[in-house]
């Protein structure tokens, strides 16, 4: 058993793991030859400022207070946002398909593009046509000096949240000549995205090890600053029910529901191999004589089981695939306009 420091054992150096990449047999997502460096630690305690227990909450962004206040009076929808990187045609596009379609994009990390616009300058771009973001912040790229100056100017641009993740590692992903940084993880970004006055969201992923410590470390999320929940993939509404009703609440819900609607979506998102689906859900798509229509009903069917779930206060449309960005705004657009 290594006696290093959970840092140094870590190749995305997390202090506050394990991440949500472990895989179903306890292997480490970046090198599936060891074992996750966290699995047989307890869950480790949020040491920074308590904000569940916070007498006098610190001031937020005038967006963030929007959102604070919008997210429980009525269903949220917020979709992926499946606009080309680097292109600002295509979030142009993507832009008019969506805008006032969704009560928001989530405008984050991409297994398909590790090089992206810098997020705040992304959100001004999708913003100022017309589209509420809440913002995806990876920690594979930045230091915390950049990451504080991202989270300044998205203040600025006024984006609906900030969504921390730790995100995948370098030599997951086509830029493996690029060193990673990870200077934070997650909950460390959580507390700094707080501190900025952001409405802050984290992700949690009850089917992956330790499935009996997802809660508690979604609770330490919770300590470190956390207000909502993106729940990733679990297999449906029954598992994310459960989750929620050992995490607890303190945090609002809004868990992913997958869109696939065709073949090449389907073996696109059966790829991520840590990720969970309700059984025969991609069959269903596959078997179909129109997979676009059986998998937007499909969609709409499961976002309304997770919108019935206690503490879901919205739902995260999650899919998308290069070269069909636009034909999957639409597909989003549409799950969107039957879920209203
Ligand atoms: S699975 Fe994730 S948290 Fe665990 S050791 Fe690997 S990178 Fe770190």
């Amino acid at each position: 058993m290594s006696v290093l420091p959970l840092i140094d054992t870590c190749p995305k150096s997390m202090e506050y793991g394990p991440c949500g990449g472990v895989g179903f047999d306890g292997s480490c997502e970046v090198d599936a030859a060891h074992r996750c460096a966290f699995l047989h630690r307890p869950t480790v305690p949020w040491t920074g400022l308590d904000r569940s227990t916070e007498v006098a909450p610190a001031p937020r962004t005038a967006a963030a207070a929007r959102t604070l206040d919008a997210l429980g009076t009525r269903p949220w929808v917020v979709a992926d946002l499946p606009a080309r990187a680097l292109s600002v045609a295509s979030i142009d596009r993507c832009a008019a398909i969506l805008s006032g379609e969704v009560d928001a994009v989530l405008a984050g990390d991409a297994g398909s593009a590790r090089v992206q616009f810098p997020p705040a300058y992304r959100a001004h771009l999708l913003q100022s046509r017309g589209l509420r973001v809440w913002t995806g912040l990876n920690m594979r790229d930045r230091n915390r000096v950049a990451i504080e100056g991202e989270l300044a100017a998205l203040a600025v641009e006024g984006v609906a949240g900030v969504h921390c993740v730790t995100g995948d590692h370098t030599r997951t992903g086509h830029r493996p000549d690029a060193a990673p940084v990870f200077d934070l993880d997650s909950t460390e970004a959580a507390a700094l995205a707080r501190a900025a006055g952001h409405a802050v969201s984290v992700a949690a992923s009850p089917a992956a090890p330790p499935t009996d410590r997802r809660a508690a470390r979604l609770r330490e999320k919770i300590r470190a600053g956390a207000d909502v929940c993106f729940v990733n993939h679990a297999g449906g509404a029954a598992p994310v029910r459960r989750f929620i009703e050992e995490a607890g609440d303190g945090i609002r819900y809004i868990p992913c529901v997958p869109v696939v609607v065709d073949h090449a979506s389907a073996d696109l998102l059966e790829s991520f191999t840590t990720l969970v689906l309700p059984e025969d859900f991609l069959e269903r798509v596959r078997r179909s004589r129109d997979p676009r229509a059986e998998g937007i009903s499909l969609a709409v069917e499961m976002a309304r089981e997770m919108l019935a779930v206690p503490g879901v206060v919205g739902v995260n449309l999650s899919g998308g695939r290069e070269g069909a960005e636009e034909s999957f705004a639409e597909a989003l657009a549409e799950i969107a306009r039957r879920l209203r």
